[in-house]
């Protein structure tokens, strides 16, 4: 890959010793890594489809004046910069894929002020994401942002991504939950989007604009997050059926029922027994060829048990086996286990190389849809799909295995085959590329390909105006010849 930037823009500038030592002073010499092997440790995120490169320099601010300071550095010398959270991101977002410098958050990990009256916790953007609510234990509130990386990311990359997760048909994804950022500009300037205020019209929705934006924008260094009361009750029951189409049958089913589960999770029999392996849990599948996870949070356990009965009954004639319903905590924790277990366990199924998908479709499409992704497969030879995801979001992690024996040649003609027919499919029913992993580096073929074109025009609009060199993230969201 060159360093050719964005059309209009001119080459992306190097690292000199010089500038090493203009950062070094900025950050303190040990937070600049540079002709060190430590720099391989960010070289790379989650993705199946591994991006794998070094930055010439991984910088490691401690506040946001040394994010300004750096960030006016790259903007002068038109430094590529690629944000870093915990790189746990699954689509290349976060691989500095032209070089340049890495701008790791990890050091900016301050809880910084718990407003139980508002209802409100500010926190610097290098957080795990679980460590806000190890802080609010003793608290009646909670964060409801519920990525299944939870223990392994941040919310700084959380924002950037609009990270989704296992509880987004009830409480929202992550952006729901953010009333304010503050960002540092590609020109090295810190501003405050947003605060504490529930509603804000003032000017143009800036903030939503960063959400999401994948590190292209802006470094986000700070964020306001609402919180919410903690459930008295959580209760959960798996679900089998003889079908992927009846599984999803059943999840519009339930969707239709009163208040929304806390989570809707479908796994096929092939993810659900990849999981039970790895996990070393033994439930019996029976003859489901799809398992449906449902939960609910209410305000007592006979109300969560009610609503899971309630859940259960509604879908009882689509079954084949009679529920798995958790009546404790530690049963609770058994299921979950199995669940949270689908990336871990994706090397369990012998394929040779995959690709993991992302999709996502107004939910009540899915399942019509969900069928013909099993009529794909059964047209190529050498080819496994496997399906997994937030069902109540219509948000499929589908992962397309290479299965031994199947050459390079084949394999390169049938992965564009099987991505045309399942985008195809997608396409017809409005659904997009990306529900909550982005585009990152590795889907910007796919979406500039599927990407309607005014939209496209609008978006590097944007881009131009806020990053008008082009040095956030270059690669990332759109391709570097445009
Ligand atoms: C096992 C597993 C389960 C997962 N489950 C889910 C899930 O349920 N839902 C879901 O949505 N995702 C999930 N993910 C994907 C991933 O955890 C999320 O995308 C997460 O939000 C990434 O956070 P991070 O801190 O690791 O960010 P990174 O991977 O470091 O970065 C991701 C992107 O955000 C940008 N970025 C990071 N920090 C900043 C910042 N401070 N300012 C500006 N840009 C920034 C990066 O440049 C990059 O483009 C999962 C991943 C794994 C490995």
């Amino acid at each position: 890959m060159d360093r050719e930037g964005l059309a209009g823009v001119p080459r992306f500038g190097h690292i000199t010793e010089e500038i090493i030592g203009e950062l070094k002073r900025v950050v303190g010499d040990r937070y600049v890594l540079s002709n060190d092997d430590s720099r391989r440790a960010y070289a790379r995120d989650k993705a199946p489809r591994i991006w794998d490169r070094a930055a010439d320099a991984v910088v490691l601010p401690g506040s946001v004046d040394e994010v300004c300071a750096v960030i006016a550095v790259a903007n002068r010398e038109r430094i590529p910069v690629v944000p870093r959270g915990a790189g746990s991101g699954l689509s290349g977002g976060c691989v500095p894929i032209l070089g340049g410098m890495t701008l790791s958050l990890e050091r900016m990990n301050a809880i910084l002020e718990y407003d139980g009256e508002n209802r409100t916790i500010t926190v610097e953007a290098g957080v795990l994401t679980n460590d806000i609510n190890v802080y609010l234990e003793e608290t009646p509130f909670y964060y409801a942002g519920f990525p299944m990386s939870i223990q392994d990311c941040m919310i700084g990359g959380n924002i950037a991504t609009n990270a989704g997760g296992g509880k987004a048909v009830k409480y929202g994804v992550t952006g729901n939950h953010v009333l304010g950022v503050e960002i540092v500009t590609p020109e090295g300037e810190a501003v405050t989007l947003g605060g504490k205020n529930r509603k804000d019209v003032t000017g143009y929705d800036l903030k939503s604009l960063i959400i999401g934006s994948e590190g292209t924008l802006a470094v986000i260094t700070k964020a306001t997050l609402s919180l919410e009361r903690k459930p008295a009750a959580t209760r959960s029951a798996l679900l089998f059926f003889g079908n992927n189409g009846l599984a999803a049958e059943a999840v519009v089913r339930i969707m239709s029922l009163g208040p929304h589960p806390a989570s809707l999770e479908l796994m096929d029999r092939r993810a659900f027994s990849a999981c039970c392996l790895y996990t070393g849990k033994n439930l019996d599948l029976n003859d489901a060829e799809c398992v449906v996870l449902v939960s609910y949070e209410e305000d007592s356990l006979e109300a969560a048990f009610g609503r899971l009965s309630g859940a259960v009954s509604a879908v009882a004639d689509l079954t084949v086996a009679t529920p798995v319903i958790a009546r404790d905590s530690q049963q609770e924790e058994y299921i979950w286990t199995i669940r949270k277990a689908l990336a871990e366990a994706n090397h369990l199924y012998g394929s040779v190389e995959v690709t993991g998908e992302d999709i996502v479709v107004p939910f009540a499409y899915m399942p019509p849809f969900i069928e013909r992704l099993g009529e794909i497969e059964s047209r190529h030879e050498g080819i496994m799909i496997t399906n997994c995801g937030h069902a109540a979001d219509g948000n499929l992690h589908t992962t397309i295995h290479r299965m031994p024996g199947l050459r390079d040649d084949e394999w390169t003609r049938s992965i564009r085959l099987v991505k045309d027919e399942i985008y195809g499919e997608m396409r017809k029913i409005g659904g997009k590329l990306s529900g909550e992993h982005g585009i990152g580096s590795n889907r910007v073929d796919d979406f500039s390909r599927l990407a309607d074109p005014v939209e496209m025009k609008l978006l590097m609009a944007i881009k131009k105006s806020i990053d008008p060199n082009g040095i956030m993230n270059p690669g990332t969201i759109f391709p570097l010849e445009q």
